[in-house]
């Protein structure tokens, strides 16, 4: 199948991504995660073990990594408007990543529905293997 190409970008431009997936948007797993932050943010994460993200960012000098809880993952913020754009994690050498679908320059219009769901019973080697067999691989922009 052809990968199509979401980009997206924080609501001033200065970071932003390349989310690639051969995956149609119905079918796309888009979750409301129920932790603190996401809740905050109002975030719905998606990915694809498939598929292909590059964090790619106009400003990088905006780029704040943000961690928190058990500290396995930067959660990618803009530092001027503070819109929160994705997450990567590194396992073992590679990277994974989400988005935060609000993000995207253009939310496809037949995107999946919303699933909510809480990590909280994860210990930090549940959790680090969840994101790499579930999360998208980072490739450089
Ligand atoms: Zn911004």
């Amino acid at each position: 199948m052809t990968e199509t190409h979401y980009p997206g970008h924080c609501h001033c431009g200065a970071v932003g991504f390349d989310y690639a997936t051969a995956r149609a948007p119905e079918e796309w797993s888009v979750r409301a995660c129920q932790c603190r932050f996401c809740r905050m943010h109002d975030a719905l994460s998606t990915s694809d073990p498939a598929g292909r993200l590059a964090f790619a960012h106009a400003e990088p000098d905006q780029l704040q990594r943000y961690r928190f809880a058990l500290k396995t993952a930067d959660f990618l913020l803009c530092g001027r408007c503070g819109v929160y754009v994705g997450a990567m994690i590194d396992v073992g050498g590679a990277s994974y990543g989400i988005i935060n679908t609000h993000a995207l320059d253009a939310a496809p219009p037949d995107m999946a529905s919303v699933g909510a769901i809480s990590y909280d019973d994860e210990d930090i080697d549940g959790r680090v293997s969840r994101r790499a067999q579930r999360w998208t691989p980072v490739v450089p922009a």
